[in-house]
């Protein structure tokens, strides 16, 4: 498996009553920030995973009925917290990103999209099916703006469906398989089913810590993962299909179990997103 390095930004954050993230939860508001990842590569430079917030998703959110997004799920982004801001002060122009990488269609995975004109996006063809087949009020039920999708997205998409399959290292079991979205090992997208159509993560091994699984919304948090604790159905099938969330957070329980040293990042995770702050 082809090595690179792996940096997590914080690009805003939402707020959620606790309960309806994790069952037993208390009602009390929960900050959820949202994560998005640089992964360098040797070859290809810099390459994205998520976006988190971004000023297009409040542009999105201004008109009736998706205004009703941001009452239900309120969201913040400091002044050039957006990662496109953020990449530029670290030194990589949004424009020589190459590869974006979105894990599924949610605003808040997509927003800052726009951002990488020169990016290949690569995804789930279930995922960008569901987000372009769906009537505005349909889409914003399922978590979709369609005004954040970028107009010429048919032609720059790679779906992960469509890479070579390979197989996962034994120190990644329960999963076993995955797409080799460039061909070289080095970013292995691997499906996650249940939390909306097309959901997948990615599998990279970091110079630095080894293994890292980015995970998505399969769970919302470190601890759901370490404690097996699934979102209320309620909530998860709300948006997508709520056994096969329990039934994907149980494999990367499982997977935990087995090593615990991997490195799990939920999007929106507290913990992790602590730890980029320490
Ligand atoms: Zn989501």
């Amino acid at each position: 498996m082809r090595e690179v390095a792996v940096s997590l930004f914080r690009a805003g954050h939402c707020v959620h009553p606790q309960r309806a993230t994790i069952r037993g939860g208390s009602v009390r508001p929960v900050i959820f920030p949202a994560l998005s990842a640089l992964i360098m590569h040797p070859v290809e430079g810099p390459i994205v995973f998520d976006t988190g917030y971004d000023p297009a998703f409040f542009a999105a959110t201004q008109p009736f009925p998706e205004r009703f997004y941001r009452w239900l799920t309120p969201a913040t982004l400091p002044e050039g917290a957006d990662v496109a801001s953020q990449l530029r002060r670290a030194g990589i122009a949004a424009g020589d990103v190459r590869h974006l990488i979105l894990s599924h269609f949610h605003a808040d995975h997509i927003a800052g999209t726009h951002a990488f004109p020169n990016a290949a996006i690569h995804c789930a063809r279930e995922g960008l099916r569901a987000a372009c087949s769906s009537g505005r009020i349909k889409a914003l039920l399922g978590g979709i703006l369609p005004a954040l999708l970028p107009p010429d997205i048919a032609t720059r998409a790679r779906f992960f469906e469509e890479a070579a399959r390979v197989p996962l290292l034994d120190a990644l079991q329960p999963f076993t398989d995955a797409a080799d979205i460039l061909g070289d090992g080095s970013l292995l997208a691997v499906e996650l089913p249940g939390h909306c159509p097309g959901h997948w993560g990615l599998v990279v091994t970091d110079a630095r810590h080894g293994e890292h699984f980015l995970v998505a919304d399969a769970a919302w948090s470190s601890d759901a993962i370490r404690r097996n604790v699934p979102p209320p159905r309620l909530t998860s099938g709300l948006l997508g299909h709520a056994r096969r969330v329990e039934q994907t957070l149980a494999a990367l329980h499982a997977l935990w179990r087995r090593n615990p040293t991997i490195r799990l990042t939920p999007a929106h995770c507290p913990e992790c997103a602590a730890e980029i702050e320490m």
